[in-house]
């Protein structure tokens, strides 16, 4: 059992309320290109660079969100470890 991704263990629809969801196979196979591409594009920003040659402002609009996401849900994770150490 994993914490529920759509409600943060808060209980939703998704998880039929009770924050878990039971997961039979490998988390992995629920990622698709698109977000391999994603985090990958994300993780040079630790390194300051841009996938597209600009500012942020040259970024596309999708890749922001999905940094602004692939960001807080790092933050979160890393929380959650120093709460549990
Ligand atoms: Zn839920």
């Amino acid at each position: 059992m994993v914490e529920c991704a759509g409600c943060y263990g808060e209980g939703c629809g998704e998880c039929q309320g009770t924050g878990r969801i039971l997961v039979t196979t490998c988390p992995l196979d629920f990622a698709g290109d698109d977000v391999w591409d994603a985090l990958e594009m994300t993780s040079y920003l630790e390194h300051g660079a841009l996938p597209i040659p600009g500012g942020v402002l040259d970024q596309t609009h999708i890749f922001l969100e999905a940094a602004r996401f692939i960001g807080a849900e790092r933050a979160r994770q890393r929380a959650a470890m120093w709460e549990r150490s």
